[in-house]
This record gives structure tokens, sequence and C-alpha cells, in this order.
């Protein structure tokens, strides 16, 4: 299976408090998928905690010792944007059924379902087949199911169905065994001191944790010097206070259009579509929120128009924040999207 990284597997998983209970309910689907009471398996927690690590794991684990079964690893995002393709083609019958045929499937991030409503549908007729044949279905999220928004009723209730399991961040202990095992898989080896600089200065998720140690990897080598802790702390002044970047409209476009589903050169039109206008006087209102540009320029980025026109968009919008509590999620979560960039 391409879809599967044969990398991610339970073996350099390393186990900690922090997710201890996700990890062995993940190894009791491996070892029996659709046949214990933890379906679907949803894994939660924030951004580089493990949570594709350990979806993975579970399914080449199950490829592993069964390798007749039909395991696919599929992003939400990614479902969505075949399920778009499947309409334009006319091939929905063939995406159901490819799914359908499934013994596993492992869905990454099905918070990025939320405002997607067609695909949700979709995916609740595939979820209920599957569900109801004794096949496995693994999620992740990056929250509790009960925080998630923007999600069908039904389908949220489905998703609270088996076990919800928490990964957290790591502590201390945790952190370190992560960077020994990396190191040690990578063949080298860092000072202890310097080992435990980085875990203690990244603390809040292991992709960076990985991501200082290549780069102290990666300058030691090309500096070819031996990394000590003074060099360390100079290397990794930058990773560790964080910087922000500057965001663009058209990154603000280009992600509420994938939020509504919306091509992106509809919101630029003259189109009074009630969804693409939603999306146009959202796309607005983040534009004038999240970036220093003039109301004028707002207004000629979105289409040719007017300053007056991206004032009612604002105005539109920050009411609807107020009376709508489902539109408050949808702006709430594009917002969160916008920062995690
Ligand atoms: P998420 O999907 O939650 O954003 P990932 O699964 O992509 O996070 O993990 C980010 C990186 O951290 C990956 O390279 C993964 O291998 C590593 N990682 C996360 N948790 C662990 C762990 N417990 N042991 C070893 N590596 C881990
Ligand atoms: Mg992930």
């Amino acid at each position: 299976d391409p879809q599967l990284n044969p990398n991610y597997c339970f073996e350099n998983f390393i186990e900690g408090d922090c997710n201890r209970l996700a990890r062995s309910a993940g190894y009791a689907v491996a070892a029996k998928p659709g046949g214990t009471a933890f379906n679907p398996l949803l894994l939660y927690g924030g951004v580089g905690l493990g949570k594709t690590h350990l979806g993975q794991a579970i399914g080449n684990e199950i490829k592993r010792t069964n390798p007749e079964k039909l395991v696919i690893y599929v992003s939400c995002e990614k479902f969505c944007q075949q399920f778009v393709d499947s309409l334009k083609n006319n091939t929905i019958n063939d995406f159901v059924n490819f799914y359908q045929a499934m013994d596993v499937i492992i869905m990454d991030d099905v918070h990025n379902f939320a405002g997607k409503e067609k695909t949700q549908d979709i995916f609740f007729h595939i979820f209920n087949h599957l569900h109801q044949s004794g096949k496995q279905l693994i999620l992740t999220s990056d929250r509790a199911p009960k925080d998630i928004t923007g999600l069908e009723d039904r389908l949220l209730s489905r998703f609270k169905w088996g076990l919800s399991a928490d990964l957290q961040v790591p502590d201390l202990e945790t952190r370190m065994a992560i960077l020994k095992k990396k190191m040690y898989a990578d063949g080298i080896e860092l000072p202890t001191e310097v080992i435990e600089y980085v875990a203690h200065n990244i603390d809040n998720n292991v992709r960076e944790l990985e991501g200082a140690m290549v780069s102290l990897l990666a300058q030691s080598t090309l500096n070819k010097k031996e990394i000590n802790l003074g060099l360390a702390k100079s290397m990794l002044k930058n990773f560790i206070k964080h910087t922000s970047r500057e965001i663009s409209m058209e990154y603000i476009q280009k992600l509420v259009c994938e939020y509504f589903e919306v091509p992106i050169e509809m919101v630029k039109s003259k189109t009074r579509k009630r969804e693409i206008v939603q999306a146009r006087q959202i796309s607005m209102y983040l534009a004038k929120s999240h970036t220093k540009t003039s109301l004028k320029s707002i207004g000629q980025f979105f289409g040719g128009r007017d300053h007056s026109t991206v004032i009612y968009a604002c105005q539109t919008v920050e009411d609807l924040i107020d009376t709508d509590k489902k539109f408050k999620n949808y702006v709430q979560d594009i917002q969160k999207k916008l920062k995690m960039s």
C-alpha cells in the first residue's frame, strides 16, 4: 500500500504516560481489526503529537500480520478532494465502492470534514456500511469529539461509538527517549547534555523536537563540528523562539475556499450564490483582521469591489458571529487553521 509509510511502526513509537492508552488500544485493534469494541478508534491530540504515526503503525501492523487484508490510509483532505473529483467525473459509484470494499480505513484529521456537508454525507454511508460488516475504522482528529465543530450530528455521534483516546504532550523523560531513539536510528551520537537541553526547551510537540534535532545534525555536518552544549544553544536560538509568518490574502482565500468546497475563481466572480457570498465575506473579514491590507485593496483583490462592500461584508460577518453559533464555529475553525500556518 503506497499510502502506508513503513517508517511509522509500533517499534519506533515510544511509549509514555502521554500515549499509553492510545498506543495499547491501537495495538489491540491491529491484532483484531473489527473485532474489538474500539470501533471506530479515534485518536486525538494537538499538532505533532503522533496521531499520524500511530494510525499508520496500526495499518502497517495489520498488513504485516494479515497481508490479505485491504487497508487504506487516507487523509480526510484527500478523501474530500477525491469526492469532489468523482462528482466532476461522474464516478461516485466507483469512489464509494472502493472505500466500501476495504477491511480497514485509517482516516487522518477528520476535523477537516468541518463545513463539507456533501462529503460528510458520503462518508456517513461508507462508515455505516463498513461498521455493519465488522470492518475497522481508525480516525484521527486534532481535538476530542465533543469539541469538533462543523460536523453533522449523526456523523459526530458515530465517531463517539468506539473508543476515543488522546495523545498528550510527552513528558521530559519520554521526550528524551524519543530523541535518543531518533539519534540511534540515524546512526549518530550527541552528548547527553545536548539531548537534555533540547528535550527541556522544546516541550510542546514531537515534530518540533525532531526538527530541532535534524537542524542540529545538518549544521554539524555542514560545519564539520562536534556539537557541544554551547553550540547547540546558539544554533537552536531561532528554533526555540517562534517567529510568526505573515498571512497573505491568497492564503486566506485558499483556506476559505477549501473549507467550504467552493472553487477559488468563484469568490472573485460576480455570483450572488449564497455559499459563494458567504465564502467571499468571510475571506474579506479575515483579510481585514489578519493582514495589514487596506479596505480598498481587499475589495480590489476579491473581484474588484469597492471599500464599502468590504465594510458591509465585515459587518455582516460580525453580526452572524454574534447570532449564529454554527457560523461562528466555521469562522473560528478557519482562524485556527490560519494561525497554524
Ligand atoms: P500528528 O499527526 O499528531 O501531527 P505525527 O504523527 O506526524 O503527528 O508525528 C510528528 C513526528 O513525531 C513524526 O515524525 C513522528 O514519528 C514523531 N513522533 C510522535 N510521537 C512519537 C512517539 N511517541 N515516538 C516516536 N516518535 C514520535
Ligand atoms: Mg498528522
